[in-house]
């Protein structure tokens, strides 16, 4: 529990149970590495700092606080492995209901681990769509910075968003976190002779970067394509015939993809 300054520790001392042979009842949900105590830390920043306007907006609690478990394994395990944590978090939400738990709920009627998974998946998906780390980092830190100590709600943080990265972010929220439901999607990025095709369909009404990276006489390329929902064939001509095709960052796109690079 994340009490301020002080957190209440309910989970297990996985340290300590090793260290004294003792039975850890906790053991299969801390294995990858402790994460109650980084949620409950975060929730120090998210949630005890900046604390949420109402509780419709309770992922600015449970949504950064899982977030910042992301960020943990990243800085630990690498980038890699965050992308498969979060994916793993996509996996395991519920498919109805939303991020936004409506206009003034009750905190129990709030409460959704929706909040929680989707909440945290959105925000690495966020950074991905952002693609400028700095101006990531920057914008977590303002928002935490600017409303210490205050209440926020989701409208302060893509504020601060729109200003940093001087792009409107109103469709992203309204598809990840207002929206119920993920993506999917489905088919081939390959090449043409000397042309790169992408032919995907999109079920869902989303927006979606998929980034494409190829070998392209001898020198690595990479290029960022926008799909929307339903039919997509788009073509990039190339110098020479693209080899290598890849789509590296797939798993940063909640929800159930099966693209192939050939
Ligand atoms: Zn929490």
């Amino acid at each position: 529990m994340e009490h301020s300054t002080a957190v209440a520790y309910g989970s297990s001392y996985p340290a300590w149970c090793v260290e004294n042979d003792a039975h850890d009842p906790y053991a299969r949900r801390n294995k990858e590495f402790d994460y109650i105590l980084i949620h409950e830390m975060a929730h120090e920043w998210w949630g005890n700092a900046v604390s949420t306007d109402h509780w419709g907006n309770f992922w600015i609690h449970e949504g950064f606080g899982t977030y910042a478990e992301g960020v943990w394994v990243e800085f630990t395990a690498g980038l890699e492995a965050a992308d498969a944590f979060f994916a793993r978090k996509m996996r395991g939400m519920a498919r109805r209901g939303s991020v936004y738990r409506g206009d003034h709920p009750a905190s129990g009627d709030a409460y959704s681990g929706l909040i929680y998974s989707k909440g945290s998946a959105i925000l690495h998906h966020l950074r991905h769509c952002v693609d400028d780390d700095e101006l990531w980092w920057k914008t977590l830190t303002e928002f935490n910075m600017t409303y210490r100590y205050k209440n926020a709600g989701t409208d302060e943080f893509q504020a601060i968003l729109e200003a940093n990265t001087e792009r409107e972010w109103g469709q992203f929220f309204k598809e990840w976190f207002y929206g119920e439901g993920t993506p999917r999607l489905n088919g081939d990025v390959q090449a043409d002779g000397a042309t790169l095709r992408v032919d995907v369909t999109m079920e869902g009404d989303f927006h979606l970067p998929l980034d494409v990276t190829w070998t392209e006489a001898g020198e690595p390329k990479s290029h960022r394509f926008e799909l929307v929902e339903g039919k997509n064939s788009l073509k990039l001509e190339c110098s020479a015939t693209p080899t290598d095709i890849a789509v590296p960052h797939i798993g940063r796109l909640p929800g159930r993809h099966k693209v192939e690079a050939h």
